[in-house]
């Protein structure tokens, strides 16, 4: 039994590609999306799950129209989203985008066995308690990230003190090899073109700053009890190796493939076992010369503020995620320019509380706290 937390979006979307075609091994409990009824409706329908849910409230009527004579239950609100996280399952998929899967990602660990996280932003802002409520609930957590799956895939946890370091490797983005002032004056369209990867508008705006690779960083060093000076970022631009991890004899373990993520979320729905992806293999014929060079911090400040906020604690890593998401949402709503993304979250940092959070509404307070000191400086008009 399988939740999908975000079946609408990119993760969500390439999930239910693999278990479409697997449709011995896995039954589909429950779905969620944000707004997307039509492709959320056409999904239950085709996987017969017993409840879905749509976030924005005033969508209920419209789902519960397209899901009529079906016998689906359906609900509407954080409260619905909530709900379906709360069904028992075996696995479930965390695929919403943002902090705002935070709260579904603390109640799906409650009900299901293996939490497939692809949802990295709860990861940032609140690592410590995921993991600290996996752990009391005994959920296995697989990390469906591209990065952290190969590191997974290829880390001793039994010699967890032998690892001299983990290593993120990066596409570098869009804007690798263009100037500095260049990319400040990108359009949206141009920050949203990937050269490798296809994904969601979110996360491809935080690839073509490296805010992506910033937030991997914390999200690392949570999920293999990393210590910021163990953790590497290395720019590859074909994305062929997904990630490292090197270990104090002197040996790197690298995984690889085709840059898709049908591959980490196979790993993840089939572990420990493994499925057959429906996305495509790694053709070696066609890979150019793999190559790797140091990320440019002055460029790419985001990942010099990951290690900042890895060294400062929970509050700077919670306002980093915040801000983030304020200037992006900006941004993509064309408020404020691509250079601007890097000085909101700057400002962001400054803000930081006294303090250190620790429960969930600690967590949820700062982060709204940042958020709206951060609108009331630059309202959107
Ligand atoms: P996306 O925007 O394509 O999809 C997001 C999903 O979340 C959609 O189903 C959407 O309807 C839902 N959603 C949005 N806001 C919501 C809300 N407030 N409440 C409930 N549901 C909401 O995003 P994506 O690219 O699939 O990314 C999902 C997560 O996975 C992100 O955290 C991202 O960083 C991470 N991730 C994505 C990729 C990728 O290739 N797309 C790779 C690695 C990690
Ligand atoms: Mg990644």
């Amino acid at each position: 039994m399988v939740t999908l937390l975000g079946s609408t979006g990119s993760i969500g979307t390439n999930t239910i590609d693999l278990i479409a075609a697997h449709p011995d091994q896995y039954r589909v409990r429950a779905l969620t999306a944000g707004k997307n009824v039509s492709l959320l409706a056409a999904q239950a329908k085709a996987l017969q799950p017993e409840f879905v849910a749509i976030a924005d409230p005033a969508l209920w009527h419209d789902l519960q129209s397209a899901l009529s004579g079906t016998g689906i239950a359906c609900g509407a609100g954080e409260s619905a989203i909530l709900d379906a996280a709360a069904m028992t399952t075996d696995i479930c998929v965390a695929a919403i985008v943002g902090f705002a899967g935070l709260k579904p990602v603390l109640t799906a660990i409650r009900h299901t066995k293996t939490l497939a996280i692809a949802n990295k932003e709860p990861l940032v802002a609140a690592g410590a308690l995921v993991l600290s409520m996996a752990d009391e609930f005994g959920t296995k957590i697989i990390p469906v990230d591209s990065e952290h799956s190969a590191i997974f895939q290829v880390f001793e946890t039994h010699h967890h003190n032998r690892v001299k370091k983990i290593i993120l490797t990066a596409s570098g983005g869009p804007f690798r090899t263009i100037p500095i002032d260049q990319m400040k004056s990108a359009t949206v369209e141009q920050a949203l073109a990937h050269p490798n990867w296809s994904m969601g508008a979110k996360i491809s705006i935080d690839s073509a700053s490296m805010m992506n690779k910033a937030l991997e960083m914390i999200e690392a060093h949570y999920l293999f009890n990393m210590p910021p000076d163990k953790i590497d970022v290395l720019i590859h631009p074909q994305s062929v190796i997904h990630s490292m991890v090197e270990y104090i004899d002197g040996s790197i373990l690298a995984q690889m493939g085709a840059p898709d993520m049908r591959t980490p979320i196979a790993v993840a729905l089939a572990y420990p076992d493994r499925m057959k992806t429906t996305g495509p293999l790694l053709d070696w014929g066609a890979v150019p010369t793999l190559t790797f060079e140091k990320p440019d911090l002055e460029k790419f400040r985001a990942i010099q503020l990951a290690y900042d906020c890895l060294n400062e604690g929970v509050g700077h890593q919670i306002a980093l995620n915040a801000a983030n998401e304020v200037a992006v949402e900006k941004f993509l709503n064309r408020r404020i320019s691509f250079g601007d993304i890097m000085r909101i979250v700057e400002e962001g940092l400054s803000l930081v509380p006294q303090g250190t959070p620790k429960t969930l509404g600690d967590i949820l307070a700062v982060d709204q706290d940042i958020r709206k000191k951060l609108i009331q400086r630059e309202p959107l008009n």
